[in-house]
């Protein structure tokens, strides 16, 4: 979804950091091996993801939805030295390509990668995390949120991506669509919850950042 003009989405990308040459090669190899790639995260959102981790400093980062690696490479050149990153998937065909690029990457060591269902897997981590990426199943975000809210530290961040989906959520809602209107609620209960600080950034597919009180 784009909601500025292309010209000035090119503006802003190209002054913008510069998209390591290890994510160009997997957007490329993504596209060309892997299903649904406009599900990856772009150069620009990329940038912002880093940054924003490299202001965190995180110990510990959870990532939900893994994909084929690139916002979870993103997020972890903002780690501490000895900081590690857990990201988790349903996909167990995307470990192949996961695993090739964690490991050319600096982070090889400090990114730890699991298969399951997030509904699954979350209850299971023992961690407290200094940062979270939701980027899974949309119509089980609030779940999400949920189960992660008491494993983030008092000031730690949460964000989720794609809470805009591609501007339906102002949008009247198809009657089938129960994920929208499950994406126009959360959004909603968000805003008005207490437990966090929250804003809607208008990057890509809309990425919330919230900040646990
Ligand atoms: N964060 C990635 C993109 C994630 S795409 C990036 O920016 O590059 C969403 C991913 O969530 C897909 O790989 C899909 O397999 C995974 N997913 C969907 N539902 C899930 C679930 N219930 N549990 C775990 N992973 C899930
Ligand atoms: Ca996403």
């Amino acid at each position: 979804m784009h909601f500025l003009s292309a010209d000035l989405e090119a503006y802003i990308t190209t002054h913008s950091e510069k998209e390591p040459d290890l994510l160009k090669e997997l957007t490329r190899e993504t596209h060309l091996k892997v299903l649904m790639p406009r599900m990856i995260t772009g150069h620009f959102q990329g940038r912002v993801l880093s940054l924003i981790a490299s202001l965190v400093h995180p110990n510990y980062i959870l990532e939900i939805g893994t994909y084929t690696g690139y916002s979870a490479l993103c997020l972890a050149e903002g780690l501490s030295p000895k900081g590690q990153l857990i990201t988790l998937d349903k996909n167990d065909e995307l470990s192949g390509i996961q695993k090739r690029y964690f490991d050319r990457s600096p982070y090889g060591n400090q990114i730890t990668r699991l298969t399951g269902k997030a509904l699954d897997v979350i209850p299971g981590i023992d961690k407290i995390f200094d940062l979270v990426f939701i980027d899974a199943d949309k119509a089980e975000y609030p779940e999400y949120f949920e189960m992660v809210l008491p494993k983030v530290r008092k000031g730690g961040i949460i964000l989720l991506d794609n809470v805009l989906w591609s501007g339906k959520v102002v949008e009247p809602v198809a009657q089938k669509d129960s994920t929208t209107q499950t994406l126009i609620d959360f959004n909603k209960k968000l805003s008005e919850d207490p437990r966090v600080r929250t804003v809607v950034l208008p990057i890509r597919d809309g990425l919330t950042l919230c900040m646990v009180k």
